[in-house]
Formats: structure tokens, C-alpha cells, sequence
């Protein structure tokens, strides 16, 4: 079949600038989008049958930003149910195959861009990316008999089926929270995400969800069974080296085999030391609040600023691109269900804010004593009303804060800053501390772009015994 352009791996990671694009479906903008992959009955799939419910793309005005649901229905002797989560963030990679194409995230935080470029070579119908949709499809997995794929472009028939985009996720997720690493002998690695963050490899374990929040451990597993090749394999757990912080020697192994060197070790349930990568489409960031000892959570759809003043924009910078910065962790928002959820750093009890939308979405996942000692943004707005709220509501950070303070001999001053006169200097606005405090032994700070004001500053060496 002739294309109007080019379909192929060498687009994935493309990128489209919004004085580029024709037009944008979903993102930010866009109160509603979803994809979803249903496996149905052979007799409800008419083969290659493409359907768009709604304008198309030259009845739609260029430069704005629409609602869009994708559903693609999948039928096949072999086809189970099981594979639907596998086959959805399938469209994530495909779409990105498309030259002109840009697809970001996933499920119903997706957002999509076509370029100026590629609609003037001819790529001016949804019908083209439904017809390129359905070939990769087909290419990839041979078990597929029957494809079908609607797009929906009309709001209203948008609405009217996001509730049931919303109940597939969940019933999904809901399957892998019985299950425990500690009941497998192997994780699930994911490299998907590799085309935008080359060095980032999701582990995937039956307590951790990849970031994206569209692969379980069983969806890695499925997806591994019929395509081997493909970006999902087989993590053997080897020696679990602690539990609590979730550090295993398959791990270790795999994250610096896969990313090249550039990671030499992951612990999976925890901000500080060895964090997990995080590519760019994760669903949330958990980050650490140096004033409070605490950890906020923040999602991809909260409009304002979360509690220490940074945007999920800003936040996502300090937390994208395969890089293992302390303090920063993109997350699915089902890790926030896991019972390992950031078990290493003190779980629930060391959460102090997180959006309400999502804490009522997940208020049942909260252990109930911490349920109204949580702030959300309509009891916090900034640190300071933050740390008042902690100690009216008894919040368990507020016992970290009475800890003894260390000794100066055991500060490990990082930048360049060891026995350096200290002239004062003025702190700009946009400066931003980050303040590391492990859960075991000595303590650390790293200070990023940041100038202090310090009439003295002593440094002692520690005697060595
Ligand atoms: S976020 Fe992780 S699990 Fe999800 S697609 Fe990317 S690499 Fe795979």
C-alpha cells in the first residue's frame, strides 16, 4: 500500500514543536482523550474497517488542540483478552513510526501531533493513520485475524465513551495487586521508551507497574510470549539483595547491560540513592520536600503548581530522560495502590501532599489513620501553610523533624564547595534545593543552581582513626 509518507522505525522519538504542527489531539489542553484495545468476538470486527466519528482532519481549524478517542478492536483465535493492555501501548510505538507523527503518552493522557510537513505530503486524513495502524498491527502480530479502528473526533462521542475507556484501565490494573515480587523468580523489563530517553529500562515487577501506567507485570509478560523480540523480556530476580528498598542482582544487571553502562544500579522502591529511571510519559512524580522531610505527589492533568511552587512541567524536568535524579521518581499512579509503594522511604507515612483529584481517586489505597492528615492543594498551597497543617494534624513526618541533628564532621558537602571561603552571595528565584535524606547511614546534600546567603561556613575533616 503507498503511503504519503514514510512509515517506519527511523521516525519513532520524532519530535514536533508546536509551530510545526497542523494540529493536536489531546495533551494538556484537552480535557478528554483516550486509546483503548479491546479483544472482541470474530463476528464484531470487520477486518481493516476504518471508521472516524466526527470531522476529519481538513474540517478541523490548524494550530488547535482537540478531543480524540482511539478504539482498536482486535479478534483472533490466539488473541486473548489478557493481550489488550499489550496491543493499546503498542499504538505509542506505531503512531510514532509514522513520519509527521508525534504520539505521547498513554491511555487517557494521550497526546498526539501531526506536522504541517506531512499533512502537505498528503497525510491529511485520520483514515491514512487508521490504515498504517492496522498494517503494523497485522505485521507485528501474526495472531491478529481481525482489526478494526475507530477514531473519534466528535467531543460528545468522546465523553460518551471515556467512562468505558476509564472502567477497561481499571479492571486491568485491578488483576496484578494480589500478586507480590516476592511470588516470581522473574521481573519483566520494558525498552519502549528508549526512542525518547536512550538510557532509560522499566523494570516491571507484580508491585511495579512501568511508568507510563499501561504495563503490568502480566501485560510485560503477555506481551514477551508473542513477540520475544519485541521491547518486553525476561528479568531473572537473581539474589534479592534488600527487599525494602527492592534491590536485586537481576536488576542491577540488567539496567546497566541494557543502558549501555549509563546506570549502574536501580532500587525500585525508593526516591534517594539508586532511583528508577523515568523516561517522560510516567502518569505522576513522586518528589521529595526537603522543608518537611516529606514526599509529594503530583499528576500529569493538575493545572497548578504543586506544593513547593514547581509545575508537573518543571517537576517532569528534573525527572525525565533516563536519568536517576534523587528526590524525583516518575511514577504509574497504580504504584501508589503497590504494597511496596515507596516502602523504603516510609510509604504513606511519609506522603504529605498530593492533588485531591488524585487522592480521591485513590483514597482507598491510603491507610485510613492517614487519610485527613494528607494535605491536598485546597489545605497547602505553598511550604509554609504545608508545614502548619503537618503539626495541627499530628502528620508522622513531624516526629522526623525532632531528630537529633547530625554532626557537622558527617555533612558531605557535593559541588565543589569543600573549604571554599564562602562569600555571600544572593539567592535567585529561580534557585531550588534539594536536599537528599537517605534511609540509611550518614546524610547528604545536593545543591542544584543554588547560591547561599552564609555569614560563615565551617567544614571539618573527619580524623581518620
Ligand atoms: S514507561 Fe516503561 S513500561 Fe511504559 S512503555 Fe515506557 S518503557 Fe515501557
Amino acid at each position: 500500500m503507498e503511503f504519503p509518507v514514510e512509515i517506519s522505525e527511523i521516525h519513532e522519538g520524532e519530535r514536533i514543536r508546536k509551530p510545526e504542527m497542523r494540529l493536536e489531539f489531546g495533551g494538556l489542553n484537552v480535557d478528554k482523550k483516550f486509546e483503548v484495545a479491546l479483544v472482541q468476538p470474530p463476528g464484531q470486527v470487520e477486518d481493516g474497517k476504518i471508521t472516524i466519528v466526527g470531522p476529519d482532519l481538513p474540517q478541523l481549524e490548524e494550530g488547535r488542540s482537540y478531543r480524540l478517542g482511539i478504539l482498536i478492536e482486535v479478534a483472533g483465535e490466539k488473541v486473548e483478552k489478557d493481550l489488550e493492555g499489550v496491543l493499546e501501548r503498542r499504538t505509542h510505538y506505531f503512531l510514532n513510526y509514522i513520519e509527521g507523527v508525534m504520539h505521547l503518552n498513554q491511555r487517557s493522557d494521550i497526546w498526539i501531533r501531526i506536522s504541517k510537513k506531512a499533512y502537505a505530503k498528503g497525510l491529511n486524513s485520520l483514515n491514512w493513520i487508521g490504515r498504517a495502524l492496522i498494517m503494523l498491527f497485522k505485521k507485528t502480530f501474526p495472531i491478529i485475524e481481525k482489526i478494526q479502528v475507530t477514531f473519534f473526533t466528535d467531543p460528545e462521542k468522546v465523553e460518551e465513551f471515556y467512562p468505558k475507556a476509564l472502567d477497561t484501565y481499571a479492571a486491568r490494573d485491578a488483576k496484578a495487586r494480589g500478586m507480590m515480587e516476592e511470588d516470581v523468580d522473574e521481573f519483566y523489563g520494558c525498552l519502549m521508551c528508549q526512542s525518547f530517553a536512550p538510557s532509560h529500562v522499566c523494570i516491571i515487577t507484580p508491585n511495579r507497574m512501568g511508568g507510563c501506567g499501561s504495563i503490568s507485570w502480566f501485560d510485560a509478560r503477555a506481551a514477551y510470549r508473542i513477540d520475544p523480540k519485541g521491547p518486553n523480556f525476561p528479568v531473572p530476580k537473581g539474589q534479592c539483595l534488600d527487599p525494602v528498598k527492592g534491590a536485586y542482582e537481576g536488576v542491577t544487571k540488567t539496567v546497566n547491560e541494557r543502558s549501555l553502562g549509563a546506570i549502574q544500579d536501580v532500587w525500585l522502591h525508593t526516591l534517594f540513592h539508586h532511583p528508577h529511571t523515568s523516561c517522560g510519559c510516567f502518569e505522576a512524580i513522586a518528589f521529595y520536600i526537603p522543608e518537611v522531610d516529606g514526599i509529594g505527589v503530583v499528576h500529569r492533568e493538575f493545572k497548578g503548581s504543586a506544593v513547593n511552587g514547581l509545575s508537573f512541567s518543571t517537576l517532569a524536568g528534573h525527572t525525565s530522560g533516563g536519568v536517576q535524579n534523587e528526590g524525583f521518581l516518575g511514577i504509574a499512579i497504580e504504584y501508589l495502590r503497590s504494597k511496596k509503594f515507596l516502602k523504603a522511604d516510609g510509604g504513606w507515612e511519609r506522603v504529605v501532599w498530593l492533588p485531591s483529584q488524585i487522592k480521591e481517586r485513590i483514597l482507598d489505597a491510603i491507610p485510613e489513620d492517614l487519610r485527613s492528615r494528607i494535605a491536598t492543594e485546597k489545605e497547602a498551597g505553598n511550604i509554609e501553610e504545608l508545614k502548619v497543617f503537618l503539626q495541627k494534624v499530628d502528620h508522622p513526618v513531624v516526629q522526623r523533624w525532632k531528630a537529633p541533628e547530625k554532626p557537622a564532621a558527617e555533612v558531605e558537602v557535593e559541588a565543589g564547595l569543600e573549604a571554599a571561603p564562602m562569600e555571600t552571595v544572593p539567592l535567585p528565584s529561580e534557585a531550588y534545593l534539594t536536599a537528599v535524606s537517605p534511609t540509611g547511614g550518614g546524610f547528604r546534600i545536593i545543591l542544584k543552581n543554588a547560591k547561599i546567603i552564609a555569614e560563615k561556613v565551617i567544614i571539618k575533616r573527619e580524623e581518620k582513626k
